[in-house]
């Protein structure tokens, strides 16, 4: 059976590969986008996570177009890094508001429908360095690892309505975001990851999609870690 999927910041990287992956699969697919234009090929929806009011008039385009939403993948996520003496409250505030409140929006958004339907997937994009801990990134880590609570809190809540809450947690993966890591940031990972690569967003999409499948319906409040073995799952 299709389902209306809605990919976050699904123009680019790791949620464009999503979105894709999804669509192959015979999904009706839309991907927020808050910049530019929506990848070919793919419904597009404006979509800014740090305003409610964006978040909601995407959610009734969605529903318009595909019907309401039955799986959200929040991949929407920035960093703002640098040592946390030097950090200022608006690199914090930002990180917070896009990757930790930008998330409680949009599933806000999301959880209503799916309880309505009795059914629903809901996957967050989340971190294995956040997990980890990473220098630099007190404000980025603090707000991936934040989302577990808000999973396994939410996975109470909507259980019993067939709904699932789950976090992918990838180590690093080849996208823009990574782009501009030192050499010596990315050898020390390695270092720490078995399999002595950066991950792929095509298998970060795989890990989602089998938790937005129906073979995942007993799973949820879990963390499936993307990592190449970084931290062993931590
Ligand atoms: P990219 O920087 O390539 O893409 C980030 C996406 O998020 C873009 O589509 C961007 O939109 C969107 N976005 C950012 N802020 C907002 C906002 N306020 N409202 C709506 N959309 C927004 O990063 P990745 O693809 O690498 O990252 C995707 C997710 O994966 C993030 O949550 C990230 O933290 C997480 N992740 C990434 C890892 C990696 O190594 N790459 C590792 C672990 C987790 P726009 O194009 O407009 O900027």
């Amino acid at each position: 059976m299709t389902r209306s999927v809605f990919v976050t910041g699904g123009n680019r990287g790791i949620g464009l590969e999503i979105a894709r992956a999804m669509a192959a699969d015979g999904d009706r697919v839309a991907v927020g986008h808050r910049s530019g234009e929506p990848p070919e090929g793919l419904f597009g929806v404006r979509c800014e996570v740090t305003d409610q009011a964006s978040v909601d008039a995407a959610f009734a385009a969605v529903a318009e177009h595909q019907g309401p939403v039955e799986v959200l993948v929040a991949n929407a996520g920035i960093t703002r890094d640098t040592l946390m003496l030097r950090m200022g409250d608006e690199a914090f505030d930002e990180v917070l508001d896009t990757n930790l409140k930008g998330v409680f929006r949009t599933v806000r958004a999301a959880a209503g429908g799916m309880i309505a339907g009795r059914r629903g997937r809901i996957v967050l994009v989340s971190s294995a360095l956040g997990f980890l801990g990473s220098p630099g990134q007190t404000n980025y880590a603090a707000t991936k690892t934040a989302l577990l609570g808000l999973a396994r809190s939410l996975a109470w809540e909507v259980g019993s309505r067939g709904v699932t809450v789950n976090l992918v947690a990838p180590g690093i993966i080849d996208t823009d975001m990574t782009r501009d890591l030192t050499d010596r940031r990315m050898r020390d990972v390695m270092r720490m990851t078995p399999l002595g690569r950066p991950g792929t967003a095509a298998e970060v999409a795989a890990a989602v999609r089998f938790l937005a499948s129906d073979a995942a319906g007993y799973i949820t409040g879990a963390v499936l870690p993307v990592g190449g073995g970084i931290g062993m799952g931590v």
